[in-house]
């Protein structure tokens, strides 16, 4: 399968340091406390906060600060073969990873003995899922006016074809040679999660992580954005 031509350009059409097609809307559920709804290619996210409330049951209490749970699941209906529902090992590792990136910005002091309750759920998937929940929880954690040093967001980059690319698509990450998932603060500049799976030279790591940061960027504008349209319908006083 030839991954990328000779011209450089991918499957799907892009160039190597293009993104897929990303669309955010804040404030989509109206029982949790923030929420928002992404589309990353064809990634299709939910993202629902609830909290900060008391933390049952009580012995997982923190009396200096809040526990931040994340839960990433994706739905038996979004890959091609039915996904046996329940967690299973990667949604487990990739619950822990998101968790211990929101643990690093929510200023979690300011609530000490609570949780703050982060579900992520993949209704379709296409590669990219854990930027793609991460991102759309960071918006669903400002959306429920949690104080976060910063707004985080997520971007892959990775290797396919022999060359490094952006934002792998579904046949990139599974017949390509790396995929580097990364997640900054943008107020801070702090990387909040590095994952790496497969092979890089230290100058293609170098490449692919700056692809990444730039992809982080791009997603963190469209963040801003599906935040600002919310504040300002909620200011004239009209639903989401
Ligand atoms: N995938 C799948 N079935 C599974 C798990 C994953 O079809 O049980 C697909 C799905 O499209 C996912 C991709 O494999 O996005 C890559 O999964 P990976 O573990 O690399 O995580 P992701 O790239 O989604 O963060």
């Amino acid at each position: 399968m030839e991954l990328i031509n000779k011209k450089g350009v991918r499957m799907d059409g892009r160039k190597p340091d293009q993104m897929r097609d990303v669309r955010i809307e804040a404030g989509v559920l109206h029982r949790a406390d923030g929420s928002a709804y992404l589309e990353w290619g064809g990634n299709k996210v939910l993202a629902a906060v609830y909290g900060p409330r008391e933390a049952i049951p009580r012995h997982s209490q923190d009396a200096t600060k809040a526990v931040v749970k994340c839960r990433y699941n994706m739905a038996a209906f979004s890959v091609d073969d039915r996904k046996r529902p329940g967690p299973d090992r990667r949604s487990q590792e990739i619950s822990k990873v998101i968790s211990e990136a929101f643990e690093n910005v929510i200023l979690t002091e300011e609530f000490p003995r609570a949780q703050i309750d982060v579900n992520i759920e993949i209704l379709e998937a296409e590669a990219g899922t854990r930027c793609a929940g991460l991102t759309a929880a960071a918006v669903a954690l400002a959306d429920a006016g949690i104080p976060m040093t910063g707004l985080i967001s997520a971007c892959a980059a990775g290797k396919a074809g022999g060359h490094v690319i952006l934002d792998l698509g579904k046949a990139e990450d599974n017949y390509g040679e790396a995929d580097l998932p990364v997640a900054i603060n943008h107020q801070t500049g702090e990387v909040v999660l590095l994952q790496m799976d497969g092979d890089l030279s230290q100058k293609e790591f170098d490449q692919a992580l700056e692809y990444a940061i730039r992809g982080c960027k791009e997603v963190h504008e469209l963040q801003k954005a599906a935040l600002m349209k919310r504040y300002a319908s909620h200011n004239g006083g009209g639903e989401a």
